[in-house]
């Protein structure tokens, strides 16, 4: 894409009413734009980071039996007091309503009532089970603490899926299934994440997993194993610091932490309730056995800018980058060269494009090389290619890695070529 014709610009100054790093910086290189507290539209770039993730997310859910869904965010009343949630907590003070008398309805803050509404009218015998759905939807949530950017949004996207099986058993390895997936997914995405024990909050007794990524901006807090192999929410943690993991030994640790997904078996609260029942082989009536699965996928983004950031702005990582590769065109200012480096960039930029790369053309005309630089390292795009009157002179083009701080200067000819290997190891 011709940068020269991408509608946002950079931003000089924070903005003053934002804390957050990911909301700073992803304001001020023009990836989203703020409505109010905890709302923000994705724009151009933000986007095609959030299409990546998605996509990660997607080919992921897809090869654990996944199938994708969309729901409506208008849901009936009549769901969620048949579960008792409309009077409830979330239905009080976390979902949004609208309309009045029999039209009442709520905003999606999440989708378990109206999924196992929906399947119930699907199932009728074991053999119809196991059923895994998902969707990748906006969720809306009264969140009074909206302070961390696109971290904890009013307005926000997740993933969310669900199981059911008709055993416990059957349900036990496909919540396995899922802690795997999830792992690759957000490994895939450049973050590490600790599958963290933490309480059912009311749903159910036993433990429920976080996936949470060590971060000072973190509002939630955990005592982990330095391996990874252990790890409680400080919240219900029955370790602290200090102590041995009941793992493998190794000393405890607390850290702040980001909350990027989580998953809880349902059991058969929500089956129950709504009578979304199975025969069995003994042609009894059974109620479905359900685990739902979280995953954030606008704070997944905001916690890789948290992550991946140096104080220029924002280091993608390749596999989410809004472009894979940022072609600088310099010296456009000056007469005798730029014809010449206009030329030579425009035959990058298109065999760059033939090969299948992703790449952002910096072709503005008035716009210094200091503030090129400036702007491609705000944005944080991985690869950086650099057209030049010094680099033409030596028939040449400038090739730097955003993350790191060595140039490497390659001949025209074999640029692109050079360029492809680097991008597809
Ligand atoms: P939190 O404790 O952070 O409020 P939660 O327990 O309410 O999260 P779930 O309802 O299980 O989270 O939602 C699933 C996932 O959606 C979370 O793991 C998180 O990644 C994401 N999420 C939850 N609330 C928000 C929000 N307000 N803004 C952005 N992402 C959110
Ligand atoms: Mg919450």
């Amino acid at each position: 894409m011709y940068q020269s014709k991408l509608f946002t610009k950079t931003i000089r100054e924070a903005p003053r009413d934002e804390q957050s790093i990911n909301a700073i910086l992803l304001e001020r290189a023009g990836f989203i734009h703020k409505e109010m507290a905890g709302v923000y539209s994705f724009l151009p770039l933000g986007l095609r980071v959030l299409r990546k993730i998605e996509a990660i997310i997607r080919e992921e859910m897809n090869k654990i039996a996944g199938q994708e869904i969309s729901m409506t965010v208008l849901q009936p009343k009549r769901l969620w007091e048949e579960t008792g949630r409309w009077s409830g907590q979330l239905g009080r003070e976390v979902m949004y309503k609208t309309g009045h008398g029999k039209g009442e309805v709520g905003l999606g803050p999440t989708h378990e009532e109206m999924l196992t509404s929906i399947i119930k009218g699907y199932v009728q015998s074991a053999e119809d089970l196991p059923l895994y759905v998902y969707q990748i939807q906006t969720k809306f949530r009264k969140e009074p603490r909206a302070r961390s950017g696109i971290l904890r949004g009013r307005e926000f996207g997740m993933k969310d899926l669900y199981s059911f099986d008709k055993s416990l058993e059957n349900f036990k390895k496909y919540y396995q299934k899922v802690k795997k997936s999830y792992l690759t997914i957000f490994k895939e995405c450049g973050l590490e994440a600790i599958i963290t024990e933490a309480s059912g909050a009311g749903f159910t007794k036993e433990y429920t997993h976080e996936f949470q990524v060590l971060a000072d901006s973190g509002e939630d807090e955990i005592i982990y194993c330095p391996s990874h192999d252990f790890s409680q929410n400080k919240e219900i943690a029955k370790v602290k610091a200090g102590d041995q993991c009941p793992v493998c030994g190794r000393k405890l640790k607390k850290g702040k932490s980001i909350e990027v997904g989580n998953i809880f078996p349902l059991g058969t609260k929500y089956s129950e309730a709504l009578k979304a029942f199975f025969k069995n082989k003994d042609g009894q009536e059974k109620p479905i056995i359900m685990g739902c699965y979280g995953i954030g996928t606008s704070r997944l983004l905001g916690t890789v800018v948290e992550i991946h950031h140096d104080k220029n702005g924002i280091i993608w990582p390749l596999s989410v980058a809004p472009f894979q590769v940022h072609l600088l065109a310099l010296d456009l200012t000056k007469e005798r060269v730029a014809t010449k480096v206009a030329q030579v960039a425009e035959e990058i930029y298109q065999n760059l494009k033939k090969e299948g790369i992703e790449v952002l053309y910096d072709d503005r005309q008035n716009k210094s090389a200091g503030e090129k630089f400036v702007d491609a390292d705000l944005i944080g795009v991985p690869w950086r290619l650099v057209v030049s009157e010094r680099t033409l002179s030596q028939d040449s083009l400038e090739i730097k890695e955003r993350s790191r701080e060595d140039k490497e200067i390659v001949n025209i000819k074999q640029a692109v070529k050079h360029l492809k290997e680097k991008i597809k190891t």
